[in-house]
């Protein structure tokens, strides 16, 4: 389908250098070659251009929708980026706790080395007070048994030894229980240290999952904005294309213009196929900006009025087509709108009578109505508009060139 496109424009590319050249070579001689190029010519370069505007639209959808994704996807990357930062807090709280509790286990671990000190202290004073007495001979149970000058004696020196020991056992045991008591404490310092130890594991690979998850949305991100990227570039080329068609439609009416001039023909017969709605070839206002006339009307003009009518002149469809509209409105009067075509319509207002009904098919040139000044309007005028691709047009200069327009050979009013 590309190539038949591409071969039909290399054909119509050739034909008009064939034309150019002949006018080259004869330069100056009045001929109207039969291969020049014809106004059919020109509407179907326009209609290729516009057939182009389908396939625009698609890609603007498409980058419409892929905008919405990538506002879809950064929202989430958006959100995971919320969820990272916070388990790392998590994970900083954690970490916190957990130097906590191992600070308070080196305090418990030197507590622990006092207190066996400290027993280890009393157990050496006991031993060197018994070795002591041993040296005085006082404690020897021998020494006691031989030395007491009686029973009650002996009882009295082992009651002493006893006394001493016993003090010293309780010393000694108070010292283990205070042990066992920090060993404790620290056993549970180690079991909370290792309880946040794996809450701190979990956090940890919490966080790596939201990280990879993070990077799947970047790179979701990046693959959507590289097809932004290729949407655009393919709807720049379209636009492109579409600017080289309408500037060959441009160059070719020009040509054919040209053409006309110089075999003193009529470009009557114009681009668009229109002819004039009523006889008056008179122009009172164009399209575009103007002042309200005696405050009434738009200042805004959205068409052109044809005036020299009267109120009995017949109006003419200015190309065949459906009926879409035939009623009064307060600003239109009678007015009729006939559709030639998707998008393409003709507007006459101000009608003192109507004379086709909605659905009816019009030929060119068919009678419509009759003219008048209903509505908005302060003397008899035909009110033209013309729409193409759904937008206004205006006949009378249509394109680049005034010469251009669908409606030529008009006078146009000092105030128009
Ligand atoms: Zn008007």
């Amino acid at each position: 389908m590309e190539d038949t496109k591409r071969r039909g424009r290399l054909r119509r590319l050739c034909r008009a250098l064939l034309a150019l050249g002949l006018v080259l070579v004869l330069g100056g001689v009045d001929l109207a070659p039969a291969a020049a190029v014809t106004w059919a010519d020109v509407n179907e370069l326009k209609e290729e251009a516009n057939g182009l505007d389908a396939e625009k639209e698609e890609l603007e959808a498409k980058l419409d929708s892929l905008a919405d994704d990538k506002s879809q996807a950064v929202e989430r990357k958006t959100l995971l980026d919320q969820q990272i930062a916070n388990t790392q807090a998590q994970i900083d709280n954690t970490q916190a706790q957990i130097d906590q509790y191992a600070a308070l286990i080196t305090q418990t671990e030197a507590e622990l080395v006092e207190a066996q000190e400290q027993e280890e202290a009393q157990y050496e004073l006991f031993c060197s007070r018994v070795r002591e007495m041993e040296k005085q001979d006082e404690v020897s149970y021998w020494a006691v048994l031989f030395r007491a000058t009686s029973f009650t004696d002996m009882l009295g020196r082992l009651d002493a030894i006893n006394e001493i020991m016993r003090y010293d056992q309780q010393v000694i045991d108070d010292l283990k229980a205070l042990q066992a008591e920090i060993e404790e404490k620290k056993a549970t310092l180690e079991t909370s240290k290792s309880e946040s130890e794996a809450a701190k594991a979990e956090l940890v690979s919490k966080q790596s999952e939201l990280s990879a998850q993070r990077s799947e949305a970047n790179a979701v991100i990046a693959q959507l904005s590289a097809n932004e990227n290729e949407t655009e570039a393919a709807l720049a080329d379209l636009e492109a294309q579409q600017d080289a068609l309408w500037a060959e439609a441009q160059r070719l009416s020009d040509q054919l213009v040209a053409q006309q001039a110089a075999n003193g023909q009529s470009t009557e017969s114009n681009p668009g196929g229109y002819i004039w709605p009523v006889d008056s070839r008179y122009i009172t206002s164009t399209m575009g900006g103007r002042n309200s006339p005696g405050g009434i009307g738009s200042t805004n003009h959205k068409g052109t009025d044809i005036g020299r009518v009267g109120y009995t002149s017949p109006i003419y469809a200015s190309k065949a087509g459906t009926v879409i509209v035939s009623q009064y409105s307060s600003s239109y009067g009678n007015y009729v709108v006939i559709s030639h075509g998707s998008g393409n319509t003709t507007l006459y207002a101000h009608m003192s009578s109507r004379k086709v009904e909605v659905g009816q098919y019009v030929e060119q040139g068919a009678v419509i109505g009759i003219t008048g000044s209903t509505g908005n309007s302060t003397g008899p005028h035909l009110h033209f508009e013309v729409t193409e691709n759904g937008v206004r047009v205006n006949p009378l200069s249509h394109g680049a060139e005034p010469q251009m327009g669908y409606l030529t050979g008009y006078t146009l009013s000092s105030s128009a």
